[in-house]
């Protein structure tokens, strides 16, 4: 740190220190300000322009060393020198204030925040010039944030001085006068009527107000802002347009419809998405059938013979395709027609923030206009820029399902849920499995234990897993495909006969023509939203995997409700979406299911929490189907029953959590769980047993030793102790 920095830090600091050094922070008080208004009201009288020159430069100092008491000091000059002179003095020591603390933060921080954020840093810079005089007005007028926390973030931004200062003179004036004005009636209240009288009413009236009516202007300013340069179409083909016929879509779509909105939906492909026709449905019926072929592998676990497992791969994914077609129905066009949306079969792209251009698949193309638009354009598989890959024609979650011939030997690329599932589903039918993942362990969202859990099964199960290698390369070599990894500093080479990649998922924007309507995705390729589902403008929405932040069919569907709500009934109220209470599941053996906090996780946010375990070993229903291993781990306040995260790891984990996830969704503690009936022998009564374990270690000992020593007195224990040893 330079010199003068030094300095100026020392000044600040001796400065605060005299201020609570003699209570200055006590001076500034309501009670105290209302003590001495009397005794100063002569005084100032006789000497204004004195008091005001040094009322304004106190103000200026507690201002610009972000000291407390602006408000009183605010007040106080509507009390001691009313409205006009009062607002003039607040308004030009507040905005010189603020303009100092502001060079304070920029001298001391900016630098530094440059030089090991720059890409931030920069991005913020960029930000703040196309709309940082807007978003400073927004600020100054609907205070969200403490005043002095604003001059000193605007501090850290490029907003030049003089804008920061005119911004937030004009910008405070209003704010200014109704807290001077209010000030103005502290000096009238002299009796408990003066309390009720019309003119302080109005003030205070004025002062609960203010934020409301700013908040509405602000919007008002804004949504002009935004639609500047848009010619909004007089009426509109549809209430409602959704771009998508997956998870998203076609709740969106759904609920419009059950409110008699008009609404149609275009789909590109299938209806029903990813999660119909390439994930959530084909890859559970696969997985059951490598859980079939475990069973019969295993069957001498149960009494019976242990069998060889033979079948065709072909009929395995005939009976994926079968599944797929019995769901359909579910998503059809047909039943969606018969809701009354309009299903549309063709691309999408935007045109204005209320138009879209539609090339059908017949290779029409039409135009169409809604109030409201939402984007549930899903995603698709990222492919990494791994040198050799693409000549490997690898398999994703896309054209797996095509697939005729099982590979024999499988590398898997990735060890997330995707990858996870899909390595174990095919080492379970005969794939000798390689799996790939640069991480140290499996399943990195869960805790290390989880992991742990999920790698030995793996690994019992004969998944060649190789954790820490990073592929680099691909190549072709003698006929043979291979992959060179870098696994702690060497280079490791794995020969395979077909690569499944499941490195993650990359949002479906291109094409859509966000970039004509001014919407930048984010760097990892999700659209920007809001949290009532809205993007740039408050008409258009996204929900879904293309949002973000989780890739989940019910994290879709629930997101969806409330860009249709929203998008809807919007100008009336909207809903912000609550992702408190989100669960997942991850299909391996033995399954992963979580809701709310991981341990990690509380850990990193500083979280205090207890844990409970339950070791499903325990449960007699596991112990009956020979799947007694894994286990519950609960996270809870400490000394409360109040369920702040669960995981569940062992068969049937996904609906052993659904009852934590209604406790927590619905505020019911373990006690509440403990105090149900669960019926026997069931997989659900290890929630009840879990729950068990935390009364366990919270039982009253106290109380407990007490009842103890009155059992014994009620059986004459204590009495025939002491006789026997007198004996
Ligand atoms: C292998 C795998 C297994 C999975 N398992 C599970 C699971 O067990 N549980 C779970 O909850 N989730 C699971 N998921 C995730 C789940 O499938 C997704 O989160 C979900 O499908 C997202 O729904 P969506 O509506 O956002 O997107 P999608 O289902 O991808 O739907 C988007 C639709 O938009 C269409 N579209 C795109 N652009 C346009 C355009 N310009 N015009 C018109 N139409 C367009 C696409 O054709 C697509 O049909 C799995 C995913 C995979 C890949």
């Amino acid at each position: 740190m330079n010199r003068s920095k030094f300095l100026l830090i020392i000044v600040i600091v001796a400065i605060v220190a005299v201020f609570i050094g003699f209570d200055g922070h006590k001076l500034l008080t309501l009670e105290n300000l209302q003590g001495h208004q009397g005794a100063l009201a002569q005084w100032i009288d006789q000497n204004l322009l004195l008091a005001v020159a040094g009322y304004a430069g106190i103000y200026v100092v507690v201002t610009a060393l972000s000291l407390p008491g602006a408000t009183i000091m605010t007040l106080a000059g509507g009390a001691f020198f009313g409205n006009l002179y009062g607002l003039a003095a607040v308004s030009i020591a507040s905005t010189v204030g603020a303009s100092l603390a502001f060079l304070v933060a920029r001298f001391l921080m900016r630098d530094t925040l440059r030089k090991r954020y720059a890409e931030t840093v920069a991005k913020m810079d960029r930000g703040i010039s196309k709309d940082g005089a807007f978003y400073l007005a927004t600020l100054r007028l609907v205070p969200v944030f403490p005043f002095f926390l604003i001059n000193l973030a605007m501090g850290l931004t490029a907003m030049k001085l003089r804008t920061y200062a005119l911004v937030s003179w004009a910008a405070m004036l209003p704010g200014t006068f109704v807290f001077v004005n209010a000030g103005t009636q502290l000096g009238q209240i002299e009796s408990t009527a003066d309390i009720v009288s019309a003119d302080l009413l109005l003030s205070f009236a004025l002062l609960g107000l203010f934020p409301l009516i700013a908040k509405f202007v602000v919007g008002l300013i804004r949504r002009r802002k935004v639609y500047a340069g848009w010619q909004k179409p007089e009426s509109f083909d549809y209430n409602l347009l959704v771009i998508g016929g997956g998870s998203a879509g076609l709740v969106s779509a759904y609920i419009a419809s059950a409110v008699k909105a008009k609404v149609a939906l275009i789909e590109k492909h299938k209806m029903g998405g990813d999660c119909l026709n390439t994930g959530c449905v084909p890859s559970k019926a696969l997985i059951r059938s490598a859980k079939a072929a475990d069973t019969m592998r295993h069957a001498n676990r149960y009494g019976l013979e242990s069998v060889p497992v033979k079948g065709s791969f072909k009929n395995i994914m005939n009976r994926v395709q079968e599944v797929i077609a019995k769901v359909e129905p579910h998503d059809s066009p047909e039943r969606y027609r018969k809701l009354g949306v309009d299903c549309i079969s063709g691309e999408a792209s935007f045109v204005s923030p209320w138009e879209l251009e539609v090339r059908h698949n017949d290779g029409r193309t039409e135009r169409l206009t809604a109030r409201s638009i939402i984007v549930a354009t899903g995603g698709k598989p990222a492919m990494p820029p791994i040198p050799g890959l693409a000549e490997m024609e690898p398999l994703n979650s896309d054209n797996l399902w095509e697939l005729q011939e099982q590979p024999e030997r499988l590398l898997v690329l990735g060890g997330g849920p995707i990858g996870s599932e899909l390595a174990h589903a095919f080492a379970r039918l005969g794939s000798q499995v390689i799996q790939v993942e640069m991480g140290d362990r499996l399943l990195a969202k869960e805790d290390s234990d989880v992991s742990e859990l999920v790698k030995a099964q793996f690994e019992s199960d004969g998944i060649d897993l190789r954790l820490e290698h990073a592929a680099r390369e691909f190549a072709i070599e003698e006929g043979e495909k291979v992959v060179y990894c870098e696994h702690k500093g060497e280079r490791v080479r794995i020969a395979f006969d077909q690569v499944l990649v499941a490195v993650g998922r990359a949002p479906n924007t291109k094409g859509l023509g966000l970039e004509k309507i001014g919407i930048e995705t984010l760097r990892n390729g999700t659209v920007p939203v809001e949290d009532d589902m809205s993007l740039r403008y408050p008409n258009v929405f996204a929900c879904g995997d293309v949002a973000g932040p989780y890739q989940f069919t019910h994290a879709a569907a629930h997101q969806a409700w409330y860009a249709a709500v929203n998008g809807l009934f919007g100008q009336f109220k909207r809903f912000r979406v609550d992702y408190r209470v989100m669960p997942w599941v991850t299909f391996t053996s033995p399954e992963v299911a979580r809701v709310g906090l991981s341990e990690a996780e509380a850990k990193e946010q500083g979280v205090a929490y207890e844990i409970t375990r339950y070791g499903l070993d325990d449960l007699d229903r596991a112990i009956a189907e020979g799947e007694d291993y894994g286990f519950i781990k609960i996270l809870t306040v400490p000394g409360k029953d109040k369920i702040l995260g669960v995981v569940v790891a062992g068969s049937h984990a996904g609906e052993i959590l659904s009852e934590f996830t209604l406790a927590m969704k619905h505020g019911l503690g373990l006690n509440k769980i403990l105090g149900t009936i669960h019926p026997y022998p069931t997989w659900n009564e290890s929630a009840k047993y879990a729950a068990g374990e935390w009364k366990r270690a919270h039982a009253p000992e106290g109380i407990l030793k007490l009842l103890e020593k009155l059992h014994d007195w009620r059986r004459g224990k204590g009495q025939a102790h002491e006789q026997n040893v007198k004996k």
